[in-house]
């Protein structure tokens, strides 16, 4: 059927507010030799105000080689969850126990004390309920946000991200105040061996079964990314060599916070500078504000919010549904509205419905997808630009990257998106793939506080 008059302008209008999500190629170049430089800056020893990126050394030396072994707890503390894991090692297989605790708000934004009290109270259960009072067991902690680290359990919050706010953290070894916490509230035989970020333990946790394992990332309520640099690259490392760590280290490259000196203010769109006024930690993790689950929600929200005050969309609404309730519009809806794949809209229906929209048509339908096809492209092809940037730098023939979180998970498109924008713009030649890393948090750390004991026990032979 073809379009009248009055469609037609109105697809203009439509096209006139989304358009800054439609970047062509050579912005996401740009990107890459903007991230590039930021990394190098990050590794540079003289940090300057200008560093963004804060490219933590992690005091991992080593993936592991299969051959680890024994009991670990593994904690996972970073988004809306708190996770203990009980993991049990030996060469290739692995056993996982694992019980969910709930973080309240009240938690999230309250006293530090409050936060590790909490924590080790929900460990002290799962250690009674589990039998394993008695046992001395190693932990792994997964602790999803931006650590100064100065040893493999020795790190210091430089500041919160996500929805977190607990004061009294940061600057604190976050070890120390979760060894105290443990002596205050249980009797339970935990030795902290290593804190690992999110990134890091996805990466060691894909690391076990593939060498070619070299680089993590996280799109899940945060973004980030992490990689194994040769430590001639790390100004900032100047720890004293034992030779029998190998020459390399896994970098945090903690780069949700790209682009906080405006470095990406050439592809931030309005809705982007909107979600960043509204956050709780304005001007901080631009990057991450277009990438992650925490925001895209919300960006597609906002758009939507400006086509119905355009009257381009939706004829009659309601001025209080939750439709133009901030933070109301969740990610998972994005991915839900996305795996709609005929006209009759089942899941997009749904959302409206829980959005409180009344009377929307087929057309309204199509056009909330297209919203959210824009966004999620943007974001995926950011995240694709992001790691092109690291399989570049590495350049290495063959490249595992290891992935997790839940906007990677399960959103329907975000892997074929990026696999797609990847392929654009890597070195011709370069062959990658992308491999979800199955409890990354959990194993990973257990994983990592393991090579570590294994690293431990050949410096004392
Ligand atoms: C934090 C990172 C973390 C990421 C994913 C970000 O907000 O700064 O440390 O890895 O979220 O959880
Ligand atoms: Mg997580």
């Amino acid at each position: 059927m073809p379009a009248t008059n009055e469609q037609l302008s109105k697809y203009e209008k439509i096209e006139a507010i989304v358009k800054g999500f439609k970047l062509p190629a050579a912005a996401y170049k740009r990107a890459m030799t903007l991230l590039n430089q930021e990394l190098n800056n990050g590794l540079k020893s003289q940090k300057s105000n200008a560093t963004v990126l804060s490219m933590f050394p992690t005091f991992v030396r080593s993936t592991p080689d299969g051959s680890e072994k024994g009991e670990f707890l593994a904690l996972d503390l970073g988004g809306t969850n708190f996770r203990v894991l009980l993991v049990r090692l030996n060469g290739q297989e692995i056993d996982i126990q694992s019980k969910t605790y709930l973080i309240p708000q009240t938690i999230m934004l309250g006293t530090g004390t409050q936060l590790f009290d909490h924590i080790a109270e929900c460990i002290g259960k799962f250690v009674a309920e589990h039998d394993l009072i008695s046992h001395q067991l190693p932990l792994g902690f997964t602790f999803s946000f931006p650590c100064h680290q100065e040893g493999l359990a020795k790190a210091k919050l430089s500041h919160w991200t996500k929805g977190f706010r607990c004061e009294g953290v940061v600057g604190e070894d976050i070890c120390q105040l979760l060894h105290e916490a443990l002596k205050r509230r249980t009797n339970c035989k935990v030795e902290i061996v290593a804190v690992v970020n999110d990134a890091v333990g996805t990466l060691m946790s894909a690391a076990h079964g593939d060498r070619n394992c070299e680089i993590g990332i996280i799109l899940g309520t945060g973004c980030n990314a992490c990689y194994m640099e040769r430590l001639d690259n790390v100004h900032t490392w100047n720890k004293e060599e034992k030779d029998f760590q190998p020459k390399q280290v896994i970098i945090n490259t903690e780069w949700g916070a790209f682009g906080d000196n405006g470095c990406l203010d050439f592809m931030r769109t309005e809705f982007d500078r909107e979600v960043d006024t509204f956050s709780v930690n304005p001007s901080k993790q631009t990057h991450e504000k277009m990438i992650s689950g925490m925001y895209m929600g919300e960006i597609v929200r906002l758009v939507l919010e400006r086509l119905t005050h355009d009257q381009l969309l939706f004829r009659s609404v309601d001025r209080e549904c939750a439709l133009f309730e901030r933070g109301r519009f969740y990610t998972k809806y994005v991915s839900e509205i996305e795996s709609d794949t005929d006209e009759f809209f089942r899941h997009t229906k749904q959302v409206l419905d829980d959005m409180q929209v009344e009377n929307y048509t087929t057309e309204d339908c199509k056009i909330v997808k297209y919203v959210c096809t824009l966004v999620s492209a943007r974001a995926a092809f950011l995240a694709a630009a992001g790691l092109s940037t690291l399989i570049n730098r590495l350049n290495k023939q063959d490249m595992t990257i290891a992935v997790d979180g839940s906007l990677y998970r399960f959103h329907p498109r975000f892997h074929n998106l990026m696999c797609l924008k990847i392929k654009e713009l890597v070195k011709p030649g370069l062959k990658f793939r992308l491999s979800l890393s199955h409890d990354g948090s959990g194993k990973g750390a257990a994983l990592t506080a393991a090579v570590s004991l294994r690293l431990r026990n050949l410096k004392n032979v």
